[in-house]
């Protein structure tokens, strides 16, 4: 139950959060180069949490870790079928330049042939709870009884569904114990506060995937793994807790970080079987790499031509690649809502299975020739029927949504030819909730939306025939992400300041 805090005792918690999080590396780096950091060493600050953990269903949050493995399977097939995903690319249209980048990479790569059948995938499928106000008297509940009715009422909506640089694990493992460290001391009331082991998971994962590689081309060399990673990057305490982790594995496994793309294309090379060969210092010997954790190429500013050369490298190497380009295209919003037409999500899982995972998902149309595209066009340009969708091009990352009203205005400064590129989603309506969270600008208490994240790690052995052979090596539920915004915020990255990583008080 979420408890009522008077300000002593928030200021007790307030002591206490900051020491747990300065202690944890529950922090965003500021990098010497980056215009907030005055100082000649990289400095850090916390990252934004909730002070106190916020009430969600309990059986809906034990149901999205129950499904997990389904959607981890489901994601598995549509990435070994190149056919299916070519024609749905297809439909975004020549505008989408990003994909078509994408493509013609993987093409290159099917022409020639690849070199390794094994794939990983650390995913991430993110959920909203949703109230259907028709049924009740609306979203006005304001006691603490009625809330909580609402909370037990919803369903779980799938917001989206990531294959690529999934992100959060590690700072939600870290505030997810330190919730339950301040429960255990009683400095919160609350109880039932769920285990997080996200980074110990993804770290089985990627060694799983290590050792199913095997020994080096040239047995007088080591193997690595290779995480790419953005320049001056802000969320080293989300990926270096990773690394650190697979050094503590029997033997011990080196990770390595290079950044995307220049620094792969001058530390990178392939030996003669296409092993992906990489110096760590240039006067070093070069390791082979096993497998390429990829935490950056996700943003279209990263495919230049040197950041297309890079990829290609990457792509056709003998790594195991985490993920593979297919898998990456996997988790376009395009796919997504592909898959909620009739028959789409059956093509690739059991009919059974299939309504299960279809009770997750919203409506979502395309902006095409049929009849949902014409249904598309009809909410998207009437203000009043948008307020109910969210609009979206096939971008990961945040900041790239258009919501509800201002949807129309921003269609009219599209050309027309040029809409294919988004979908249109009708919105999750969360009921509201109580919550109490900090970030670097400000304290918010007050109504609050949670969005919760389920991590799923998988390595497979495909054929890319059509999903028809693919052989399952592992396939894991692996740990949660919890956060929370508050209410009238409508993007959630906490990287880029929208919402607060949190610890869900299971109802
Ligand atoms: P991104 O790749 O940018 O993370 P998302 O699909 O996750 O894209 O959208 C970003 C945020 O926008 C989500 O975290 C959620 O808060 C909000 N959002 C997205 N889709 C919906 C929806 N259908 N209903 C309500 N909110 C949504
Ligand atoms: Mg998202």
């Amino acid at each position: 139950m979420q408890e009522q805090v008077d300000e002593e005792h928030l200021e007790n918690i307030l002591s206490e959060l900051e020491d747990y999080q300065i202690t944890h590396a529950s922090l965003l780096k500021i990098p010497r180069a980056s215009d907030d950091c005055e100082s000649t060493v990289a400095i850090a600050r916390p990252i934004g949490v909730s002070i106190l953990p916020t009430t969600f269903p309990r059986h809906l949050f034990n149901h999205a870790l129950n499904i997990q493995t389904l959607f981890n399977q489901l994601y598995m097939k549509i990435s070994e079928d190149d056919a299916w995903l070519q024609n749905t690319i297809q439909k975004l249209g020549e505008a989408d330049t990003f994909v078509a980048k994408l493509w013609s990479i993987w093409e290159r790569v099917r022409n020639e042939g690849e070199v390794q059948p094994l794939r990983c995938g650390i995913f991430r499928s993110d959920y909203m709870i949703h109230h259907d106000s028709s049924r009740t008297s609306g979203r006005e509940a304001t006691t603490k009884d009625y809330i909580n009715q609402f909370l037990m009422d919803s369903e779980l909506k799938q917001v989206e569904f990531n294959t690529y640089s999934c992100a959060g694990g590690a700072h939600a493992n870290t505030v997810a114990n330190m919730h339950r460290y301040l429960a255990s001391k009683c400095i919160h009331k609350v109880s039932h506060l769920p285990i997080n082991h996200a980074v110990r998971s993804m770290v089985e994962a990627l060694e799983c995937a290590h050792r199913e590689y095997g020994s080096p081309v040239d047995k007088s060399r080591g193997t690595a793994i290779l995480m790419t990673v953005q320049p001056n990057n802000v969320n080293i305490c989300d990926e270096r807790p990773v690394e650190y982790a697979l050094s503590e594995c029997e033997p011990p496994i080196v990770l390595y970080r290079v950044e995307f793309s220049d620094e792969i294309v001058r530390k990178c090379s392939l030996g003669p079987s296409r092993e992906l060969l990489f110096r760590p210092n240039f006067e070093n010997e070069a390791v082979e790499i096993s497998v390429v954790y990829q935490r950056a190429g996700y943003d279209p500013h990263e495919y230049d031509q040197q950041g297309i050369h890079a990829r290609y490298m990457l792509e056709r190497s003998r790594a195991i690649k985490c993920p593979t380009i297919l898998s990456h295209l996997a988790g376009l919003k395009k796919v997504q809502q592909e898959l909620t037409s009739p028959g789409m999500t059956e093509r690739f899982i059991a009919p059974d299975i299939a309504s299960v995972l279809r009770r997750t998902f919203v409506p979502q149309y395309p902006f095409d020739v049929s009849q949902e595209g014409i249904q598309a066009k009809e909410i998207a340009l009437d203000k009043h029927k948008a307020e109910n969708h969210v609009l979206k091009p096939s971008l990961e990352g945040g900041g790239n949504n258009i919501y509800g009203k201002d949807i129309s205005d921003f269609l009219k400064t599209v050309p027309e030819k040029e809409w294919s590129k988004y979908v249109l989603m009708e919105r999750i309506r969360p009921p509201l909730t109580h919550g109490v969270l900090i970030s670097p600008v400000d304290t918010h208490k007050g109504p609050v939306i949670c969005e919760l994240g389920i991590l799923g790690t998988c390595l497979w052995r495909g054929d890319g025939q059509g999903g028809e052979k693919v052989r399952v090596i592992h396939n894991n539920t692996a740990g949660w992400t919890f956060k929370t915004k508050p209410e009238d915020v409508q993007e959630m990255s906490v990287v880029k300041g929208y919402g607060c990583f949190d610890c869900p008080s299971l109802l």
